[in-house]
């Protein structure tokens, strides 16, 4: 396939320009409950960057008041290196993709994309020229005399997508731009947006609460829970450095206990110890070990996979199985292993294996 066109090319002024965006001590509340608490970050110039958290965290009032939508009790937002805190929504040329279809129903995808280049009025010529390049871009080139009825959800998205990028905007704004699409065609559009976004260049805040969305598309994410930043970091630092608890639950899958520091520098949980450090003891401790990070062994493998453990369920996960493991004193473990290895393990119901965890996050329980 042809490389799609640059979303941006058509402005060419804006060409190497700085397309940061960037918030200072954001806050905003309503009627006395504040859904943005004292926000602070950066997207760079070309990020892709996913603002990942529960349903209520706060992500769309965040977005909304980077567009202009939502006006903040306190802070700043700086786009393009400018501070547009009071700017019009209009004249922060942001492009902004809702969940929900927001194409106008009576106009055809053609009509749909020119729109805001027919409001600026632009010529007739450069507006052809520019619709023709987004349906490139976005994949849709020969769907443009349909109406939005005409196409599928996925479609419909896309043409959101190439409305909001017609006015060459500074920023992309997405607000759960696939949250509304069935599974098959999320994952479809995840790839089709990065590839988008490689294109395109053009810096991009996107909203989700699906953590695999974000692990795969993103550049960097920020995590977001109760009107806080939790985390700031690139995938990978997110999924192996959980910054706190709340990070380590919310993104990936865990297994949890709580335990005291009872001897120096350890916290023994029935026939594990954790070394932990910087804690005194009878300091309370949560722990979590990611379900991957237990490695099961049908023999002991001194010195760490030694621990003496009962499959008493296991369940199909695709391409892992899923085992619950009990290690006695009613104390379990759930562990993932490849499917492959759990068959030619003979990793049944019943069975005595050994385990050793070999990864794992503590953090204070106060
Ligand atoms: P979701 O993923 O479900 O869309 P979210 O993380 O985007 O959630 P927001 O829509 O930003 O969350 O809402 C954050 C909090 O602010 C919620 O408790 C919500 O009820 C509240 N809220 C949002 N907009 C308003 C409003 N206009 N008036 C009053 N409360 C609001």
């Amino acid at each position: 396939m042809d490389a799609p066109p640059f979303a941006n090319e058509v402005n060419g002024d804006e060409r190497g320009t700085v397309m940061s965006i960037e918030v200072q001590h954001l806050t905003k509340r309503f009627n006395g409950f504040t859904a943005v608490h004292d926000v602070s970050f950066r997207v760079e110039t070309g990020e892709l960057v996913a603002l990942l958290g529960p349903s209520g965290c706060g992500k769309s009032t965040l977005l909304r008041i980077i567009s202009g939508l939502e006006i903040p009790d306190g802070g700043e937002i700086h786009l393009t290196g400018k501070e547009t805190t009071q700017v019009s929504p209009r004249d922060r040329n942001v492009g902004f993709v809702f969940q929900h279809y927001a194409l106008f129903k009576h106009m055809t995808v053609y009509e749909n994309i020119a729109f805001g280049l027919k409001v600026r009025k632009l010529p007739k010529q450069e507006i052809e020229c520019r619709v023709s390049e987004l349906l490139g871009l976005v994949q849709l080139k020969g769907l443009e005399k349909r109406y939005p009825f005409q196409l599928s959800g996925g479609q419909r998205q896309r043409v959101a997508v190439a409305r909001a990028l017609a006015p060459s905007p500074r920023v992309l704004l997405l607000d759960e731009p696939f949250g509304a699409l069935d599974t098959k065609v999320r994952e479809e559009l995840r790839e089709w947006i990065q590839q988008l976004h490689e294109h395109s260049q053009v810096t991009t805040l996107f909203v989700t609460h699906d953590q695999h969305e974000a692990l795969e598309i993103a550049n960097k994410i920020l995590v977001m829970n109760s009107g806080r930043i939790e985390q700031n970091g690139t995938p990978l630092e997110i999924f192996d450095r959980p910054a706190t608890p709340f990070v380590a639950e919310f993104v990936g899958e865990n297994n949890f206990i709580e335990a005291e520091v009872t001897e120096p520098h350890l916290v023994p949980w029935g026939p594990f110890r954790f070394p932990v450090n910087g804690y005194p003891l009878g300091e309370k401790i949560r722990i979590y070990f990611r379900p991957h990070d237990v490695y099961v062994s049908s023999l002991p493998e001194y010195p760490h996979v030694d621990v003496k453990a009962k499959i008493m369920k296991t369940r199909f996960r695709g391409p892992m199985t899923e085992l619950n493991l009990h290690i006695g004193g009613n104390k379990q473990v759930i562990a993932h292993v490849p499917k492959g290895v759990s068959l030619t393990s003979g990793f049944i119901e019943g069975s005595e294996v050994y385990i050793g965890i070999t990864a794992f996050h503590a953090f204070s329980k106060s």
